[in-house]
């Protein structure tokens, strides 16, 4: 099933043409890894995707329903849930506070109701830690958990949003090839499990190519290949990307 579709989208910046008439679709359960050399339009795109860009041209449609025009917030209600390279954990509170948070703010709950102690969704908080393997941590404040921790973390906080849609842009910035390989392999299990479709960006290729179903590659705006890891690895005009880049 399509979650996400996208046709002749485009953005330019002055003279700079950012994004030229792309078109992908990613599926439910499915990882498509979005690649290209720096500067080739990856955020661009996923700027377009979340709200934060309007597109000069072009059509979005997440489960049919078209999201250009609409605002970062609305497009997150409708399930589209994103990780970020800058940490949005809060620092001083638990783990566990975080999901309940991340839950709270999903159900629509009043913030300034809530106080930790009063246990407001901590078993549904429980449950997504241990889907990511946090359980163990619950009680340790975000500040002090190690980089590859949190970003699992993240991932529990995109979950409490029950997204359709994960938009991923390089997840793994900053982390040991090992932990990356892990991060990917957990966030495909995730997404297999509850069907989301997960857009991603990553620089590691042993990552891209381990992890992804399938992969579009862009230069310079354009998208220029488009396959499974066999395919794109094999593509001619990409290998002359990546060796020129
Ligand atoms: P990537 O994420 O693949 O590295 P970007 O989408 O960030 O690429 O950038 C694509 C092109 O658009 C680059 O030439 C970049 O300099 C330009 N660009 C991106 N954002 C802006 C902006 N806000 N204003 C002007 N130029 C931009
Ligand atoms: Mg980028």
């Amino acid at each position: 099933m399509t979650v996400l579709s996208v046709s002749n989208l485009s953005k330019a910046f002055g003279g700079v043409k950012a994004v030229q008439d792309v078109a992908f679709s990613v599926a439910a359960g499915e990882l498509l890894a979005l690649i290209g050399p720096n500067g080739a339009g990856k955020s661009t795109c996923f700027n377009m995707l979340n709200g934060q860009l309007k597109p000069d041209s072009g059509i979005v449609n997440l489960l049919g329903r078209s999201l250009v025009g609409m605002k970062p917030r609305d497009i997150w209600r409708l399930g589209v849930g994103r990780t970020f390279q800058i940490t949005a954990t809060f620092n001083s509170m638990t783990v566990r506070e975080n999901i309940q948070m991340a839950l709270l703010s999903h159900h629509n709950a009043l913030m300034s109701l809530w106080k930790p102690a009063n246990g407001m969704y901590r078993d549904e908080a429980m449950v997504l830690l241990d889907r990511v393997s946090m359980a163990d941590q619950s009680e340790r404040p975000c500040g002090i958990l190690a980089y590859g921790d949190i970003k699992r973390v993240e991932l529990a906080i995109a979950l409490a949003n029950q997204p359709k849609l994960l938009l991923m842009d390089e997840p793994t910035a900053g982390m040991a090839p090992n932990e990356r390989i892990a991060l990917m392999a957990l966030t495909a299990k995730l997404a297999r499990q509850d069907n989301i479709a997960v857009l991603f960006t990553e620089h590691d290729m042993d990552v891209v190519f381990a992890q992804a179903d399938r992969i579009i590659v862009l230069n310079r705006g354009k998208l220029i290949a488009e396959g499974n890891p066999v395919e794109v690895r094999a593509n001619p005009e990409v290998q002359a990307v990546y060796l020129g880049s």
